[in-house]
């Protein structure tokens, strides 16, 4: 691996200084699982590293509290294995907590973190779709100051984001989540143990009585960049949810995969998987929708 400077701030303005001063050159350091293999691999270069994992503030998930709308603030540092732990996010997103429970194996997750995920912004990553539908922010900061953004903006390209040159992703922002509410997220691997995903869809389901209040269907793994269904909650909104409601909702997500070809599976393949993945989603997330409906009854 080439040499590169590791600088260790102690706070967030010491690190976007370090970022400004040192330039094109730095990159900021979280967990490493993504950065370190791709520098080790010659498919990144930086000739300085700004490692974030001693800044206070940035590590773990905040307990909500209704004072404050009932948002959950999960700081960018959080592994995903404390994501995977948090009664808070599982009992708001379950779709989040189980996208952090299948990502990789017990070693990555205690390293990886959920602003590494974010920022990395590789195809398959597997929280975006899982934070999306649950109309998740991406709070970002930098010498400009502070700014929010919609998870689903976040992505651009294969490994661009938003993000402006020198910027930290601070956290990510869950707003509360309305009572009678189901998520799920549904992921294809071709072996089990350590596979990055074939493809991968999350989907949540808001009821409002009998009919469907609103609905969200991410997807990963299956586009460019992990991204929602433009389109699903219009067709699902109004309706008594039924099996053909959720055919053609889902036949809608395939209909939206870009998929490509490569050793994981051909395009067919993938848009195959996107529509039974999505029909298995929105029948869980419906039908945890209405456990919760009948908790609040
Ligand atoms: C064996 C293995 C299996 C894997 N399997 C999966 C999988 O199944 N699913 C999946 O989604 N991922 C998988 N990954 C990828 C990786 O573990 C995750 O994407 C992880 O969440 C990245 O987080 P990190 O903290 O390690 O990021 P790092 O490697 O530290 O950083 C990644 C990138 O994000 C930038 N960055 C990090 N944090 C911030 C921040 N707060 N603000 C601004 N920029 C930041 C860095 O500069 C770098 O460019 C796997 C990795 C390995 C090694």
């Amino acid at each position: 691996m080439a040499a590169f400077r590791y600088h260790r701030p102690a706070t967030l303005d010491e690190a976007l200084e370090a970022a400004v001063r040192l330039g094109p050159g730095a990159a900021y350091l979280a967990g490493g699982t993504e950065l370190l293999p791709d520098l080790h691999r010659g498919r990144e270069a930086a000739s300085d590293l700004i490692a974030l994992d001693h800044i206070a503030g940035l590590c773990g998930v905040e307990e909500p509290d209704p004072r404050n709308g009932d948002v959950v603030r999960i700081g960018a540092l959080t592994t995903v294995a404390e994501l995977a732990r948090s009664r808070s996010v599982a009992e708001r997103v379950s779709a989040l907590a189980e996208a952090a429970r299948s990502l990789a194996s017990p070693q990555v997750r205690s390293l990886a973190t959920v602003g590494g995920n974010f920022c990395r912004a590789v195809p398959c990553a597997d929280l975006p779709p899982a934070a999306m539908i649950a109309s998740a922010r991406v709070r970002l900061l930098s010498a400009a100051g502070m700014r929010e953004i919609p998870a689903s903006r976040f992505f651009i390209a294969p490994r661009v984001t938003a993000l402006h040159p020198g910027e930290i992703m601070v956290a990510l922002v869950i707003p509360a989540q309305p009572l009678a509410t189901g998520t799920s997220f549904q992921r294809f691997t071709n072996r089990r143990g350590i596979a990055v995903a074939v493809a991968s869809v999350a989907a949540r389901v808001t009821l409002d009585g009998d009919h469907v209040a609103d609905a969200a269907i991410a997807l990963s793994a299956v586009a460019p960049v992990p991204a929602l269904v433009s389109g699903a909650a219009e067709l699902m909104r109004g309706q008594e949810p039924d099996e053909e409601l959720i055919e053609r909702a889902a036949a809608m997500a395939a209909e939206a995969a870009q998929p490509i070809s490569d050793l994981r599976g051909s395009a067919d393949y993938r848009r195959e998987l996107v529509l039974v993945l999505a029909r298995r989603a929105l029948t869980q997330a419906l039908s945890r929708a209405r456990t919760a409906r009948g908790a609040v009854a």
